[in-house]
């Protein structure tokens, strides 16, 4: 028996105001898939991700979770969630690592990565220490752990902010352009704590414009225009021979 996607998107539809920003958008993402998710800028690559888990709510559209369908209701313009506690429960199955790391300024480096298992998932406090630190450890932080935010690097709250979405245990890895706040020389120490992740057989959905990165890490590669998926395929296709002249043009500024 085949299993169910651990994501499944389809038809997603997003307008603000009148301006249709995404026109319809399907994907599936199974365990273990590390789909990159490329366009250019305004093509709602963040619109999209942001869809997935009701940042953002669509006007059209269905999402399942390893084949639970996401209730959705009309709102006063778009789809809101029929269900809180449903949608809470998906969340939590679901990390985002955003552009901006987004830590809590006033809380060290540990009580960050502590915080949701604490206090959302309500886990013993000697179990999620031992667990947050050896996230730090794995992201190569340990011994900044009780640093605050401000005092460390970009990279370095990048690779911060991967530890406390792992803490939450999610199954599936959003990432909306992780290192595109980076200094040059600070994206590759991030992008090494995300090949690890890859590595380990994580599903994640990456909106980047590191294209090497997408090209040697991703199981498939989606590329986005003005709100519609224009071409898609293994990285060996789309890097390699796209149908679209399109995202020909956009490869050929982007190496
Ligand atoms: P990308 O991440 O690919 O750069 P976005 O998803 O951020 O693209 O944006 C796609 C389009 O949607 C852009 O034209 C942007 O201006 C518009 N947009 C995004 N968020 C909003 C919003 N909250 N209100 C109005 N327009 C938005
Ligand atoms: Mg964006």
């Amino acid at each position: 028996m085949s299993k169910d996607p651990a994501l499944e998107l389809k038809d997603i539809h997003k307008t603000f105001g009148d301006h249709e920003v995404l026109k319809g958008i399907s994907l599936e993402a199974h365990d273990g898939d590390v789909i990159s998710i490329l366009g250019s800028s305004g093509s709602g690559k963040s619109t999209f991700l942001r869809c997935i888990n009701l940042l953002e709510n669509p006007t059209q559209g269905s999402i399942c979770f390893n084949g639970e369908a996401l209730q959705l209701k009309p709102g006063a313009t778009d789809l809101v969630a029929a269900d809180m506690k449903q949608l809470t429960r998906m969340r939590q199955k679901i990390g985002f690592v955003f552009q901006s790391f987004n830590l809590w300024p006033h809380m060290t480096i540990l009580q960050n990565v502590m915080e949701g298992p604490l206090h959302v998932l309500k886990r013993p406090k000697q179990e999620v220490l031992e667990y947050a630190e050896y996230l730090l450890n794995k992201v190569g932080i340990a011994d900044k752990k009780h640093m605050y935010p401000n005092q460390l690097s970009g990279g370095q709250q990048q690779r911060v902010a991967i530890a406390r979405t792992l803490a939450m245990d999610p199954q599936i890895l959003l990432f909306d352009e992780p290192t595109s706040a980076l200094d040059p020389e600070l994206v590759g120490e991030v992008l090494g704590v995300m090949r690890g992740l890859a590595d380990e057989g994580r599903t994640m959905l990456i909106v980047t414009h590191e294209m090497n990165f997408a090209r040697e890490v991703s199981s498939e590669v989606v590329f986005l225009h003005q709100g519609l998926v224009e071409e898609k395929g293994t990285p060996e296709k789309v890097f390699g021979s796209p149908d679209s002249e399109r995202c020909k043009a956009f490869l050929s500024t982007a190496f």
